[in-house]
């Protein structure tokens, strides 16, 4: 059966990033297998940024080994510079998130580089993989692609001109960022539209938060466009640095429910997936977690697209 829309999980790295108490190596892999085996085929399972700044993930290297040792998916991590890049590689990690920022206000203020020198490092970084790690991939993600919380507006047009530089390294594919949740559904169309037509035959990805509420609703946005693959956060977790107490990611649970009843294949067993969720909430007792399923549970009219896949 093939799938409809691809959900890649980014809780133990995005979700995980605001989280201060560090979550031991063996709980982050517990969670990665209980949810590889209710049929995720991605995770991004890590950050390869200094440890010094994110404690959080000092064990960047052990958990890619140990989450490549498990069969059925993909492990990918983030980085945010070239030595972060290598590093990953090195680690051996199948495909690595550049993120680089869009508005030239938030690239300086958290990379300290214009948001064209970042380019040109992907750039630098794609040629490394190329050279020295053949087997992995190369992905980009463009933060602040709808707004951004120091400059305000970000220009639509530098958007697609700035995924259109990326597209010609041939990365494996783009992803579209709203880091701060300032996305609206109608903007979601427009600027996926204008970057599908620059990229050629690059996938695009969405990264929604639910900051003001209005994450599924891009989601069913960018649908519509002819997106087909969606990162989520298992319980909503993640928040923002720039909007404190504000909700993290769109919910992983929400997002398959919603796909799932409108018919679209996830590839995901529901059913198994909220009784990770549940599990979930003893691991962060002191953590905000959010998502609408666990409070209202599976409908009684819910029936899984097609057939169910693995169960836990
Ligand atoms: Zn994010």
């Amino acid at each position: 059966m093939p799938i409809d829309v691809i959900i890649r999980e980014v809780g133990p790295r995005d979700g995980l990033q605001l989280v201060k108490k560090f979550m031991n190596t063996d709980t982050k892999l517990d969670w990665i297998t209980q949810q590889v085996r209710t049929g995720f085929k991605e995770i991004e399972v890590t950050s390869f940024v200094p440890p010094k700044l994110m404690p959080q993930f000092s064990d960047a290297e052990e958990v890619i080994h140990a989450s490549n040792n498990l069969s059925r998916f993909t492990a990918s991590a983030l980085a945010v510079n070239l030595k972060g890049g290598v590093r990953a590689l090195q680690a051996g990690t199948s495909v690595v998130n550049f993120v680089l920022s869009a508005s030239e206000s938030h690239s300086q203020s958290n990379a300290r580089i214009s948001t064209e020198a970042a380019i040109q490092v992907c750039y630098e970084l794609i040629d490394w993989q190329k050279q020295n790690a053949p087997n992995s991939k190369i992905a980009v993600a463009i933060a602040t692609s709808f707004g951004c919380p120091l400059q305000g507006t970000v220009d639509e047009y530098q958007v697609s001109k700035i995924a259109a530089q990326l597209a010609e390294a041939g990365p494996a594919e783009i992803t579209l960022a709203d880091t701060v949740g300032y996305a609206n559904p109608s903007q979601v169309k427009r600027i996926f539209k204008a970057v599908a037509a620059e990229v050629q035959d690059v996938p695009l990805v969405a990264h929604f938060h639910d900051t003001r509420g209005l994450g599924l609703a891009n989601v069913v946005a960018a649908l519509d466009s002819g997106v087909q693959k969606f990162d989520a956060s298992l319980a909503g977790l993640g928040g923002c640095p720039f909007a404190p107490g504000a909700s993290g990611n769109i919910a992983t649970e929400d997002t398959v429910n919603m796909c799932e009843t409108m018919g679209l294949r996830t590839g995901i067993d529901l059913y198994a997936l909220m009784q990770l969720r549940k599990r979930f909430s003893l691991w962060l007792p002191d953590e905000a977690l959010e998502g609408r399923m666990i409070k209202a549970g599976i409908s009684s009219t819910f029936t899984q697209t097609r057939s169910r896949v693995h169960s836990i």
